[in-house]
């Protein structure tokens, strides 16, 4: 068998053509823009990247985007205080705060400043806890944009074995508590876990966020499977991720890296900011339709 290769790049730009338009509506409805801030402490040039392809996005959406810039030697009341004047500010209806923050600030901290409401990384405990407890929240982007490729290829989960491998609070946690609440059976896979392989081949559905290159074996993996690549890692041979590229042999379906779930986030972004600001100013935005 080979498996289907999963477009996330066709899929993210099908989202974010979606949300432009819902973005145009809004726009006609509120008489202002969605907007979205993106703050970025320091010269990390990787954060660098994603903060300008945040903000080129953010505008072809049809949104304002508000680009904050602070020195590697801001300090954490500095940032709080931006951050509390993006709270206040109403044409601002998603914060993004990019991750990683340099040493000397407590990510937790400025992670919990910002309004729920705006949070559109869906990092605050709040929203968190909503997602866990099944009341509606701001969803963290990568694995929401993980659930929406699933649920293109089965538009029902219910009842299927799944595998989690990573516990992270960005994409392990949640993307488990999203399984669960479409009805699948979840595994959470770690560091500590014993057998992981065989945990792996009971799954129908396996979503690996490691960060480790080529990971997942082909021999781990029940055939016909559908496979979710989260991974990112920098090789000297390129861009690769968590599954060894061998597994297309043995699954039914795959997200290929690149091209798979990482155009996702940011188009699952664009969405969150939409949604933030349909609920903030009381316009409807059809959330089943993006
Ligand atoms: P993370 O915070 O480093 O978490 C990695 C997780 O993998 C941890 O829960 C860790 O377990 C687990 N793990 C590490 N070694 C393991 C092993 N040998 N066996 C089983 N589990 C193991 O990483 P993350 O932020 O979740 O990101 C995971 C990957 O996704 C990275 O490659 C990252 O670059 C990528 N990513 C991609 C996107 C995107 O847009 N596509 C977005 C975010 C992240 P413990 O908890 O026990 O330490």
């Amino acid at each position: 068998m080979t498996a289907t290769i999963i477009d996330g790049k066709a899929f993210a730009a099908g989202l974010r053509a979606r949300v432009g338009d819902a973005a145009a509506a809004f726009t006609r409805a509120a008489g202002r823009r969605p907007g979205l801030a993106v703050v970025l402490v320091g010269e990390d040039a990787a954060s660098a990247v994603y903060v300008r392809s945040k903000g080129k996005a953010t505008v072809a959406a049809g949104m304002e985007s508000f680009e904050h810039r602070l020195p590697a030697d801001t300090d954490e009341a500095a940032l709080l205080a931006l951050v509390e004047r993006l709270n206040a500010d109403d044409a601002v209806d998603g914060i993004l705060v990019q991750l990683p923050l340099p040493p000397h600030i407590d990510e937790r901290a400025v992670i919990a400043r910002i309004d729920p409401a705006k949070d559109v990384d869906g990092f605050h405990p709040v929203n968190a806890g909503r997602l866990a407890t099944g009341l509606d929240a701001l969803v963290p982007c990568t694995p929401l944009g993980c659930l929406m490729l699933l649920k293109d290829l089965h538009p029902s989960l219910s009842g299927m074995e799944a595998i989690v491998i990573g516990r992270s609070n960005i994409v392990g946690k949640p993307m488990g508590q999203l399984l669960l609440g479409e009805s699948c059976t979840v595994t959470t896979a770690h560091s500590r876990t014993r057998d992981i392989a065989a945990h792996v081949r009971r799954a129908d559905i396996v979503v690996a966020a490691v960060g480790i290159p080529a990971f997942v074996k082909p021999d781990w993996v029940k055939p016909g499977a559908t496979v979710i690549d989260v991974g990112i890692n920098r090789t000297e041979t390129g861009l690769v991720g968590d599954v060894d590229p061998a597994v297309a042999a043995v699954a039914g379906a795959m997200t290929p890296v690149p091209g798979g779930v990482g155009p996702m986030t940011i188009a699952v972004l664009l969405r969150n900011t939409l949604v933030a600001a349909g609920r903030r100013a009381g316009v409807t935005v059809d959330e089943g339709a993006l």
